[in-house]
């Protein structure tokens, strides 16, 4: 046996797992199909500058880079947004805004690997482009909850936050953005004293204390709490009042957001305003996450254009959906296998199988040479609805035997009804 075995945090996907890919990927095509969005395909290396900008300490210290044979630094993609926002400033800048782009396929971080922790792992991919309205934040909020409830999913909850509501402070306070972003990065591993140790002012320490703290299992008396809580803070309450704006919009039209948190940040450094992240509470994973980013694109040397995104993680995706043991709406074929009980039928077989085919019928043919019997047992045992059994006798009156699996019974069918008799 060969001894070698995927990279470490690099797995196979088997054909059942990749079913359940599949499905994800068809439910989030859907969905963007639904909410306006068009498909890109954009490359898996991309230059390190590019996707080290504003990705983040913890990111850029995770990418895969390398020197490709050109000397050229570069990575494979961590995440999409970058891609997507260097299309914006590029190819796409002239194109009229908004722009709603959709992505999907695998990115690459060199974590460390645990259940539902890979470094290669496969995302959704959202953005919207050209809008600093509350309305583009609710749009992505309401696609995440409608991607959910696509895919069958449903004890997930929504987490809403605002870095805004951090960074107003941090800014008011005097602290820099080096250490803004250091903070804030502890504030999302949930590491609050390590975070706060970064700041030198008490005073700016006991208000992050105080923000933190708040309790409540409102939503909408939690965003009151910030509200009061930060009312000295110019910046932070503009950022407050444009969460509770977000908040209304997605309640009122019917998506439940489980909890508002003050602390909330998210460790992709070119967040500016409204975060959330979607999840499963009582598996404690992340299905998704994103927020505003309105000044990235201006980063990468495009106009000051707005913009809001999410991605969704695909692998964890389907943890949950095996967790929960959801079925997946599938389109339902039959399958049959089909084979001969002497090789001089084989190409008469072969076209009676290219016809169940386009009838729309799924066809094992059968390529190994087996007897009958043999052939018989391995279809049963791969659970196919019939077999089709092609003999020199019946073919001659248009004939073929069809075996069914399930009622445990053989009838000689005609040629010109087998298709019709299958699919009933
Ligand atoms: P992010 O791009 O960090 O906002 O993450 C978006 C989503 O990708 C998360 O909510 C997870 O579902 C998924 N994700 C992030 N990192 C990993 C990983 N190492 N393995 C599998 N899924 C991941």
């Amino acid at each position: 046996m060969s001894t070698f075995q995927p990279v470490r945090g690099m797995r196979d996907l088997l054909p059942d797992e990749t079913e359940i890919f599949r499905y994800l990927i068809t439910q989030a095509t859907k969905n963007a199909q639904l909410y306006g969005f068009k498909e890109v395909i954009t490359p898996v290396v991309e230059p390190y500058e590019l996707l080290s900008a504003k990705s983040g300490e913890e990111i850029r210290q995770r990418m895969f880079t390398f020197k490709d044979l050109g000397d050229r630094t570069v990575a494979l993609r961590p995440e999409f947004t970058a891609s997507i926002a260097r299309l914006v400033t590029t190819t796409l800048k002239n194109e009229p805004k908004p722009l709603r782009l959709f992505s999907v396929g695998s990115v690459y971080r060199y974590d460390e690997p645990q259940k539902g922790r890979y470094r290669e792992f496969w995302q959704a991919n959202f953005e919207l482009i050209g809008s600093a309205k509350p309305e583009a934040d609710a749009e992505i909020i309401l696609l995440t909850n409608s991607m959910m409830k696509k895919t069958g999913l449903t004890n997930y909850a929504i987490k809403l936050g605002h870095v805004g509501t951090l960074k107003g402070i941090l800014t008011q306070e005097g602290v820099d953005d080096k250490t803004q972003n250091a903070v804030l990065q502890r504030m999302d591993k949930k590491d609050y004293n390590a975070a706060l140790a970064l700041v030198s002012s008490e005073k700016c320490r006991n208000k992050l204390q105080e923000l933190i703290e708040l309790k409540s299992n409102n939503p909408f008396d939690t965003v009151e709490q910030m509200k009061a809580h930060v009312k000295d803070y110019e910046k932070a309450t503009a950022a407050v009042e444009n969460l509770a704006t977000i908040l209304k919009i997605v309640t009122d039209c019917g998506c439940e957001i489980k909890t508002v948190d003050p602390a909330f940040a998210r460790g992709l450094e070119y967040y500016t305003g409204m975060i959330f992240e979607v999840y499963i509470p009582q598996l404690d994973i992340a299905l998704g996450g994103g927020g505003r980013y309105d000044k990235l694109i201006e980063v990468f040397g495009g106009e000051p254009t707005p913009a809001v995104g999410v991605a969704y993680g695909l692998d964890r995706m389907a943890l949950a959906i095996q967790t929960q043991k959801i079925t997946l709406h599938k389109e339902e074929i039959k399958r049959v296998a089909v084979l001969t009980i002497k090789d001089e039928q084989k190409s008469e077989a072969l076209k009676i199988a290219q016809m169940l085919r386009e009838a729309g019928i799924a066809v094992e043919f059968e390529v190994m040479g087996r007897k009958t019997a043999k052939a018989l047992e391995f279809a049963d045992k791969h659970q196919v609805d019939y077999a089709v059994i092609v003999g020199e006798r019946e073919l001659k009156v248009g004939k073929v035997v069809l075996k069914d699996f399930k009622q445990r019974q053989q009838t000689e069918v005609a040629l010109t009804e087998l298709a019709t008799k299958i699919k009933a």
